[in-house]
């Protein structure tokens, strides 16, 4: 059988570089995609190193005309994606930073990343995912987008995960019956630069149900939130 491909974003480091890893050892080929050509490279080289099958490529998820040359480099290169991992991912928000006054500016900045490049990276590929009728679509979100139990703090990062979630669900629905599974999960507290030093959990945790989501029988969950491969409320 040909091999299952993946592109992962905003994986020259953090949990994204660690999926790549977990994704590449299940021999998956895997394009690691980041915003910094020298950082993915040198990213990309440490896991050929390893003996896995990843290639870098640019993309910066902000940019459209670069989510538009990934999909055709997948297109072209590849005829087929089967998993993409939307994890590039950012929080802008000052600490102590309040829903009360925290800048619509510091809003706009999140969701540019954080949603708006989810959504057009998903647009761009769900196409060749149907030419296979197979795919797999995980994005990485974060408890603090939770409805349920939602407080102030972050306010743009929450804002932009919850919204993030809303797509996971608004794909699986637009995806029904077509062999592609669509779900958000959350990592936890991971060590990472944007976790911090604290974060009790490293990154291979971090990246377990992602990858686990990324590789789903054909008769998984679609429409699903998930941390530690367990259902969690939205
Ligand atoms: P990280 O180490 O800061 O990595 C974030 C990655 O996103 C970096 O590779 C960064 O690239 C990339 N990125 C940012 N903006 C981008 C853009 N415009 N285009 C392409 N790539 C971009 O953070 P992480 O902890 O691994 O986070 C990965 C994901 O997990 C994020 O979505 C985050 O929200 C989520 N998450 C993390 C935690 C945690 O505790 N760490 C908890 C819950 C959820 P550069 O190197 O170029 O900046």
């Amino acid at each position: 059988m040909t091999r299952r491909i993946a592109v992962v974003t905003g994986a020259s480091k953090g949990i994204g570089f660690e999926i790549c890893r977990q994704l590449a050892q299940q021999r998956i080929n895997v394009v690691l995609s980041g915003r910094d050509s020298a950082r993915g490279e040198k990213a990309a080289a440490t896991l050929q190193r390893e003996g896995l099958n990843v290639i870098f490529h640019r993309l910066d998820v902000t940019d459209p005309k670069q989510i538009r040359a990934l999909a055709d480099y997948m297109a072209r290169s590849h005829d087929r994606c089967d998993i993409l991992v939307n994890n590039a991912g950012i929080l802008p928000d000052k600490r102590g930073a309040s829903v009360l006054d925290v800048p619509v500016d510091t809003l706009r900045t999140t969701l540019e990343t954080n949603f708006y490049g989810p959504l057009q990276i998903s647009q761009a590929l769900v196409p060749l995912m149907r030419r296979h009728a197979y795919g797999r679509i995980v994005n990485v979100s974060s408890g603090l987008g939770q409805l349920e139990g939602m407080g102030d703090g972050t306010p743009a990062y929450r804002a932009s995960k919850a919204a993030l979630n809303a797509l996971t669900l608004m794909f699986a629905a637009a995806t029904q019956d077509s062999g592609i599974l669509v779900n958000s999960m959350c990592p936890g507290w991971v060590r990472t630069d944007m976790g911090g030093a604290n974060a009790p959990r490293g990154v291979d945790k971090g990246a377990d149900t992602a990858v686990w989501l990324a590789t789903l029988p054909g008769d998984g969950p679609t429409g699903g939130f998930f941390r530690d491969r367990m259902p969690i409320p939205w």
